[in-house]
């Protein structure tokens, strides 16, 4: 660079000044050109390149800072000094402001302050250029960053703010006190040293509240020492919605919206040490359908999906706002109440969900009639640690079921023992098909005139290795609610028959032999095929196999029943009503059922001795079943007065301990034997 001149334009009419000038810069690298009129200077200017201009002020065709105005409305960017005489270094000055980089008194400069001069206006236009562009850049990257962008003072005074801002917030930089605000929310990120990163709601112009996620930087300071700062913003508005939303898919039951076990438990363990601090109790209520398998298993999962979502929003009325309904599983619901003042308000809300479940649950077209077990346990009172109260309230919830169901209980101590034994022996249950340890009595059915058997009804039991042999009172209702029943009922069915034709092949007199169904297996869509296919592989007639069916299975919806007992008659299987006169039967639909024989229950024929009631009641039952061509058979039959007095009546089996008990199949054999 030191090696190409300097090139001046020297904008001069006086000749001496110009002369004067030139001498001065002789010897130096400054190479001059002279303009004697603005004119000239700026037709100079359009053609050559210059370094520099040293401007008179007194110019023919220009009189003080016109000249320079000129120049500078050409769109030259060459630096100019002004030359001016000594009266006029008031104007000289004024051109400072205006843009000049000097200027120079004549008469009072010499060749080496003149010098000085061109070079050092030089570099500072060259350096005042360079820091004008890099601001440029700076600003053009703030204004079109995609980002929000605000730089602020550290007080909070807004300096300046982007267009994506502006367009994103609906604020302006004028709307300042409005951006304040969200400045002293960014600014809280880190108060102490107003910089760094955090996340703010902003609420829009409109309205619309964003979450915006900040960081700050140091800017430097301004004039007067503040600090500024920038702050970048990123609108993460969205992020933090699909966050929520997995946030609540990983705690929520997706089928009825209600928080999962997960969720529960997290606020189980909240509420227990909160209760520390504020002395109240919790309660932990453990509820379980009654006989949702059964919904299932008739109505198909659709149905069963749609009433857990009733339940689900029929328990959240009954609880307070503050408290949690859960979904933990299948059927099961848990819920916590929160800050109770003791168990009895516990019992209120159970009593509430309860008479809650009173009104049907419409699913589809059915009117279902659902109710509930629920067991409660109270923290302190029966555990302050969450795994034992919630295992206790599931205790409860057993006991509940167990004294007959829609019911509630509290967890007891006392109750516990049995309860867990109960759970046992379920497990246990699941294993009999497997270990072989259900066996099949046999009780005689007699005909009352001949006294010959017709019958033998097949009674399950369990021999148990540790408890011996088990009535079906103590495992069937539990089969029933897992469903185990229908594997035991299908073995039931397939060992009766194979019974049977083992007995007429061993050329022993024929008789029926009769299993137990219970409700669900009825309710089983492929029962009727089971069962002609068992016939196929045992080789029995259809003819020696009698199904009993009790009153409320078949009463129950005869819309069903009835058709389906079609079907099986169909097949030219038999059927008895069993346990007649336990449930409510309406004649039309006695009627209407493809059965052969009414069995009236055992707790009937234990009174007719003492009770003319009972007594009129069997002697009734006997006559509509004769009325409706059907066969009266009593139950439990016990004694030689009862079977005396039923044979008068009419009626025309007879079953029971006074004829015989239930047998093993050995015994059975030989009381057949004995009567061939
Ligand atoms: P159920 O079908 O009414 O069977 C008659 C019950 O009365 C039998 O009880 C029988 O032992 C009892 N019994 C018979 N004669 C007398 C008597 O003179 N006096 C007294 N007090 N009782 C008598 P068990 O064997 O305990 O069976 C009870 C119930 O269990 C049965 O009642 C039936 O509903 C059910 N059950 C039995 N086996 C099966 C089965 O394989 N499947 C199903 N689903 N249920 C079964
Ligand atoms: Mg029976
Ligand atoms: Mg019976």
């Amino acid at each position: 660079m030191e090696d190409a001149p300097l090139r001046i334009l020297l904008i001069e009419d006086n000749r001496l000044d110009t002369l004067l000038i030139k001498e001065m810069l002789e010897g130096t690298d400054c190479e001059v050109t002279n303009a004697a009129r603005l004119s000239a200077g700026l037709g100079l200017l359009e053609t050559r390149h210059f370094d520099l201009i040293l401007l008179d002020l007194g110019l023919p065709d220009s009189w003080g800072l016109e000249g320079l105005e000129k120049i500078q409305n050409s769109g030259s960017n060459v630096p100019v000094v002004v030359l001016t005489g000594l009266s006029d270094e008031a104007l000289a000055s004024r051109s400072l402001a205006m843009g000049a980089q000097d200027y120079v008194l004549k008469g009072h400069t010499d060749s080496e302050l003149l010098y000085r001069t061109i070079r050092y206006s030089i570099e500072r236009k060259k350096s005042r250029q360079q820091l004008e562009e890099s601001e440029e850049r700076f600003r053009r990257a703030i204004m079109d960053s995609v980002f929000p962008v605000m730089i602020h003072a550290e007080d909070g005074e807004v300096i300046q703010i982007n267009r994506i801002w502006t367009q994103l917030t609906g604020y302006a930089i004028e709307d300042i006190p409005a951006v304040s605000v969200w400045l002293e929310k960014a600014s809280a990120a880190a108060p102490d040293t107003r910089i760094g990163q955090g996340e703010h709601v902003i609420r829009t112009k409109s309205g619309d509240s964003r979450t915006w996620e900040f960081s700050s930087v140091p800017l430097g300071s301004l004039h007067d020492g503040r600090k500024l700062i920038m702050s970048m913003a990123a609108d993460i508005t969205e992020r933090k919605r699909m966050e929520e939303i997995i946030k609540h898919q990983a705690s929520h039951d997706t089928l009825t919206g209600l928080p999962n076990r997960a969720l529960f438990m997290d606020r189980l363990s909240q509420e227990i040490s909160e209760r520390r601090r504020n002395g109240k109790k919790l309660a932990v209520i453990f509820l379980d359908l009654d006989r949702f398998k059964n919904i299932n298993d008739t109505l198909g999962h659709d149905a069963g999906d749609r009433l857990l979502v009733e339940v689900g929003g029929r328990l959240k009325t009954c609880i307070r706002e503050s408290d949690t309904v859960a979904r933990i599983g299948g059927d099961e619901f848990n819920i916590l109440l929160a800050g109770i003042a003791h168990s009895g308000d516990a019992a209120r809300v159970a009593r509430k969900i309860i008479s809650s479940f009173q009104n049907p649950f419409q699913i589809k077209e059915h009117e279902l009639n659902i109710t509930t077990s629920i067991g409660i346990s109270i923290c302190p009172d029966d555990s302050g640690e969450m795994d034992v109260l919630l295992k206790y309230a599931d205790i409860a919830m057993y006991y509940a079921k167990e004294s007959g169901k829609n019911a509630f209980r509290f967890y007891d101590p006392l109750i516990n023992k049995r309860t867990l034994e109960r759970i046992k022996l379920e497990n246990r249950l699941r294993q009999t098909l497997e270990k072989g340890e259900l066996v099949l009595h046999y009780q005689p059915q007699i005909d009352a005139k001949t006294g010959e058997i017709t019958c033998a009804e097949s009674l399950v039991r369990w021999q148990h290795p540790e408890m011996g042999l088990l009535d079906p009172a103590r495992f069937i209702p539990l089969a029933e609610e897992t469903g185990l029943i229908l594997d035991i009922g299908e073995w039931v069915l397939r060992t009766a028959c194979a019974q049977n034709k083992a007995w007429q092949n061993a050329g022993l007199p024929r008789i029926c032999v009769s299993i137990n169904l219970s409700e669900r297996q009825f309710h089983q869509p492929d029962f009727p095929k089971l069962v002609s296919r068992v016939l196929e592989e045992t080789g029995l007639d259809p003819g020696w196999l009698d199904i009993e069916i009790t009153e409320t299975t078949a009463m129950r919806d005869t819309s069903f029943s009835i058709p389906s007992l079609a079907k099986l008659a169909g097949l030219g299987i038999k059927f008895s009503l069993d346990d007649f006169g336990t449930g409510y039967s309406s004649l039309e639909y006695l009627k209407r059922l493809p059965i052969q024989k009414i069995k009236i229950d055992k707790s009937f024929i234990e009174g007719i001795m003492d009770d003319p009631d009972d007594m009129a009641i069997v002697s009734a039952v006997i006559s509509i079943a004769h009325n409706l061509r059907k066969k009266a058979v009593a139950e439990g039959v016990e004694t030689g007065g009862q079977f005396e007095a039923l044979k008068a009546s009419g009626c025309d089996e007879i079953q029971g301990f006074f004829f015989s008990r239930p047998l093993p199949a050995g015994s059975f054999e030989r009381l057949l034997t004995s009567q061939a």
